[in-house]
C-alpha cells in the first residue's frame, strides 16, 4: 500500500523590522511562507504552492496578516488628529462660532486635550468648507469618529465642550449643536450639560 497525502511547512522567506500592534513598538520580523508539499509515506517530495503566508513579531511570537507591514503609526496619527479637527470644525460651524476668535479656542482645545498644534489656517480653511458643504454634523461624526475608544469619544465631547463653554449661558442652537455631537458619539449627557 502506497501512503500520500499533503502537509504544509513554514519556511522563512524574509527579515525586517515592523511596528508591532501588540508590542506597540518597532521589533524584528520574519515573514513565513507556508508551503504546500505532496507527501508519500509522509516525506514531503513535490512542492505544490503556497497556502498563504503570515508575519510573525520575534519579540511577542504574534502573528499578523503582511498587510501590517504597510501600517505606519506616525501617519495613522496624523490622519487621527485630522478627523478630529474637520470634526470638531463642523461641530464650530453648526453652533454658530466662525470667528476668528472661536478658531483660537478650537486651536487651545485641541491642544489642551489632544496635546497638539494644529494651525488656525487648516481650521479656517475646514470652516469654509463645512459652511459651503452643508454636511449633516451627525452622521459624519458617527461615520468618521465611530471607530474610536470611548476615551477618545469622550475627549472629543470635552474638547467641544471648550469651545462653546458648556455651563455658562450658551444660545439654544448650540447646545442643539452639542447635543447631536454627543449623540452621534453615542455618550451620556454630562451633568454639566443644563442649559
Ligand atoms: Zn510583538
Amino acid at each position: 500500500m502506497i501512503i500520500f497525502g499533503t502537509r504544509t511547512m513554514p519556511s522563512k522567506r524574509q527579515e525586517g523590522h515592523f511596528h508591532c500592534p501588540r508590542c506597540s513598538a518597532k521589533q524584528p520580523y520574519n515573514r513565513v511562507n507556508v508551503n504546500r508539499w505532496f507527501t508519500l509515506y509522509f516525506i514531503p517530495v513535490i512542492p505544490m504552492g503556497s497556502a498563504g503566508e503570515y508575519i510573525e513579531c520575534l519579540s511577542c511570537a504574534g502573528t499578523y496578516k503582511p498587510e501590517v507591514l504597510s501600517y505606519n503609526p506616525d501617519a495613522a496619527r496624523q490622519e487621527t488628529l485630522d478627523t478630529i479637527r474637520r470634526s470638531l470644525t463642523l461641530f464650530m460651524a453648526a453652533a454658530g462660532r466662525t470667528s476668528m476668535d472661536d478658531v483660537r479656542k478650537l486651536q487651545e482645545a485641541i491642544l489642551d486635550v489632544f496635546g497638539e498644534q494644529v494651525s488656525g489656517s487648516a481650521i479656517s480653511q475646514d470652516l469654509q468648507h463645512a459652511q459651503r458643504a452643508q454636511v449633516p454634523l451627525g452622521p459624519y461624526i458617527a461615520k468618521q469618529l465611530g471607530g474610536l475608544t470611548p476615551k477618545g469619544k469622550e475627549a472629543v465631547l470635552y474638547a467641544a465642550s471648550l469651545v462653546v463653554s458648556i455651563g455658562g449661558h450658551i444660545p439654544s442652537y448650540e447646545a442643539q449643536a452639542y447635543s447631536q455631537l454627543r449623540a452621534a458619539l453615542g455618550l451620556a449627557p454630562l451633568e454639566v450639560e443644563e442649559f
